[in-house]
């Protein structure tokens, strides 16, 4: 038996940023998500952190590769995919928590999630889950006009540094960075 013959692909992440990872039409047979340093698996045993990648490789396709070994040598059970977009999972469930589920809720935690809330909304950009921390990826939507752009950003990248603002350029396919400063106030001190 060789499980390098099993296909999978990686649906969209969900609010968690976790990314179903999907073999045959829908089935998945977990979850492969980065939380800080390491990157985990959610799979039908429970949670699992795998470390890092080796280097060269995605922390993605390193989590996929286990959660596919695991699936061929009979270990974890596939179930249905069910959600097949954040933004509508989201909107489904109503608006994100203040704090990723997996952060715990310190003084600390709390401060440093409404300070990144709150520059968030100032570049419009709209939270689809929870505060994982500066550097970890966080599901967001543009809320650039006209854009329905989602996907995974750092905290990190946004607040801009030195007292600068962010980078304009926002993601590819976005409005346009001549119009993104137009928009924002902190473009224009
Ligand atoms: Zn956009």
């Amino acid at each position: 038996m060789s499980s390098t013959t099993l296909a999978y692909r990686l649906g969209e992440p969900d609010a968690e940023c976790r990314y179903p990872v999907i073999i045959g039409e829908d089935m998945v047979i977990g979850f492969a998500f980065r939380w800080h340093r390491n990157w985990m698996v959610q799979d039908s045993t429970g949670e699992h952190t795998l470390g890092r990648p080796p280097k060269g490789e995605k922390g993605e396709d390193m989590a996929a590769a286990n959660l596919v070994k695991q699936y061929a040598a009979g270990l974890i059970t596939a179930t249905r995919l069910v959600a097949t977009s954040a933004e509508k999972e989201a909107r489904a469930y109503g608006p994100a928590p203040l704090l990723h589920p997996r952060m715990p809720e310190t003084p600390r935690n709390l401060a440093g999630a409404r300070k990144a809330w709150a520059g968030l909304a100032e570049h419009l950009w709209t939270p689809l889950g929870g505060f994982p921390g500066a550097d970890n990826p966080w599901l967001l939507a543009c809320g650039m006009p006209e854009c329905d752009w989602f996907g995974p950003r750092y905290w990190s990248h946004l607040r801009g540094r030195n007292g600068q603002p962010p980078s304009a350029h926002r993601h590819p396919g976005c409005i346009g960075e001549d119009k993104v400063r137009a928009l924002i106030a902190a473009y224009q001190k």
